[in-house]
């Protein structure tokens, strides 16, 4: 099987079977982002893919998901993507979820039918990096995508009846425009009705760009006490219905999990204990496996 690294996947895709439709990012401008800096961007061909999709099937007894890697496979040809998606449903007809990564810049301009037949093929769950809904930082970050178009991109995949998880990136404002990350991301959450709210925290490291801006003093790196207040400020002011509100990555401060709405003070209780045990909670965080 072909794998290019490095391969990267959710963290609740642990157990999933990856397969590279696509290599790298199309995009590949987040200076927040390191994760394809080394790789360009390529659509794999159909028959490869579909050779380790056989491979595969001959190696795994039972499969229980598929992740279809790497960062932007929504954005390739979607009769193609459409046509691997039914091949593999076709052999591996145990896997309760197939999955991508779509970026809404690649999104917003899907037409609504390509969406559904991605859907129909059997793609179940889209997992999209909103990061912030403040358009002040999104354009700071170069993300590619305002947050109207967030939003437009959320509408086409919920008309699709695509599953929609949803990644936020707790200090991406930085010491100085959290409250604006907070609150605009709420309203974009608000917006977007997502099935699923999954809240990263920003971790500097080497190979980003955004390291080498902070160390040029054109980005403060927010703390853990601002984290809180960031994370505080928008579950405070999130309205949406039926959703996952999952913190299930290490780079978070505290492990926060509930649905929402009805789970919101729980969580908030929370946030408020961490807030008052700053040693215990808010210490450096072990970032060795991001
Ligand atoms: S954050 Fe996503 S869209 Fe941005 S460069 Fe990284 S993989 Fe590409």
């Amino acid at each position: 099987m072909y794998y290019e690294e490095p391969v990267f996947r959710p963290p609740c895709e642990a157990r999933s079977l990856i397969i590279q439709v696509t290599l790298g990012c199309p995009h590949n401008r987040c200076v927040f982002c390191a994760m394809y800096k080394m790789k360009k961007y390529r659509v794999r061909d159909v028959e490869d893919v579909k050779a380790d999709l056989r491979q595969a099937r001959l190696m795994h007894r039972h499969v229980e998901s598929i992740f279809l890697a790497d960062g932007n496979t929504i954005a390739m040809n979607s009769d193609k993507l459409a046509d691997i998606i039914s091949y593999a449903r076709h052999l591996f007809p145990e896997a309760e979820r197939v999955s991508s990564y779509g970026g809404a810049r690649f999104l917003k301009g899907k037409p609504p039918e390509a969406l559904r037949r991605l859907r129909e093929a059997g793609l179940d769950i889209i997992y999209l990096g909103l990061e912030s809904g403040d358009d002040e930082i999104l354009a700071m970050m170069d993300k590619g995508v305002d947050s109207e178009g967030m939003i437009e991109a959320a509408r086409r995949v919920k008309e699709a009846g695509i599953a929609l998880s949803v990644y936020v990136l707790l200090g991406l404002g930085g010491e100085d425009l959290w409250r604006q990350h907070a609150e605009n991301t709420a309203r974009v959450l608000n917006a977007m009705r997502p099935d699923f709210i999954r809240p990263r925290t920003l971790a500097l490291l080497p190979g980003m760009p955004l390291y080498e801006i902070a160390r040029e003093g054109g980005f403060r790196e927010a703390g853990g006490e601002t984290i809180m207040r960031e994370l505080q400020v928008m579950l405070g002011a999130l309205e949406v219905e039926n959703a996952w509100f999952l913190s299930d990555h290490i780079s978070n401060y505290v492990p926060i999990y509930g649905h929402l709405p009805e789970d919101r003070e729980q969580m908030l209780a929370s946030i408020e204990m961490a807030l008052e045990n700053p040693r215990e909670y808010l210490g450096p965080r072990h970032l060795t496996h991001l």
